[in-house]
């Protein structure tokens, strides 16, 4: 390694060292740690490849989409996520620490097949999305949890099922029908 690739390396090790674990794209290392682009794409290869034996996933990381937000237990994980990295926030820890330790609980909480769904690339789009303001942080009125949505769309929360979330909004709909009835 250069002095300057050695320097940068030593600064962020255990940045590196976690971002590596999560499987994390290059180029999403370097729009975290470098997003002036001060250090080149080839020396997160390389240290990607020094600290696991693997080589890195190819391509770009994912664009700034929330799509994957339309489903309830994307959506689900996605909350998970964000208030975690919210609370560490507050407590003072630098956001990308934050970040990084709020996807490592996130794993830790979830299931492995389950939590490798959601990569470390779209933890980094939607803490972006919520501090850019494109995504909101909202407190659900029916049963107090939060989540995470876009700034301009309906409450959808993901453990009311309510909302737009396709099918699931009929089932809900057909639920409480079902227990209108009974009632009735
Ligand atoms: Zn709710």
């Amino acid at each position: 390694m250069k002095n300057l690739q050695l320097r940068f390396y030593i600064e962020h090790e255990q940045r590196l060292k976690r971002l590596c674990e999560f499987g994390a794209r290059p180029k999403t290392m370097q729009a975290l740690l470098s997003p002036r682009g001060g250090v080149h794409i080839q020396t997160f290869r390389e240290i990607f490849t020094q600290l696991t034996g693997r080589t890195p996933k190819p391509g770009m990381s994912p664009a700034q989409d929330y799509a994957f937000l339309q489903k309830p237990g994307w959506r689900f994980k996605g909350s998970l996520i964000l208030q975690a990295y919210i609370r560490l926030c507050e407590l003072g820890a630098h956001h990308i620490d934050s970040l990084i330790e709020a996807y490592a609980f996130f794993l830790e909480s979830s299931e492995l097949e389950k939590s490798s769904e959601f990569s470390f690339e779209r933890a980094l789009i939607l803490v972006r999305g919520f501090e850019t303001g494109d995504l909101r942080f909202t407190k659900c009125a029916c049963c107090s949890s939060h989540h995470v949505h876009e700034r301009n769309e309906p409450v959808m929360c993901p453990v009311c099922n309510n909302g737009s979330f396709g099918g699931s909004r009929k089932r809900h709909r057909n639920r409480l029908l079902a227990t209108f009835h009974q009632v009735g």
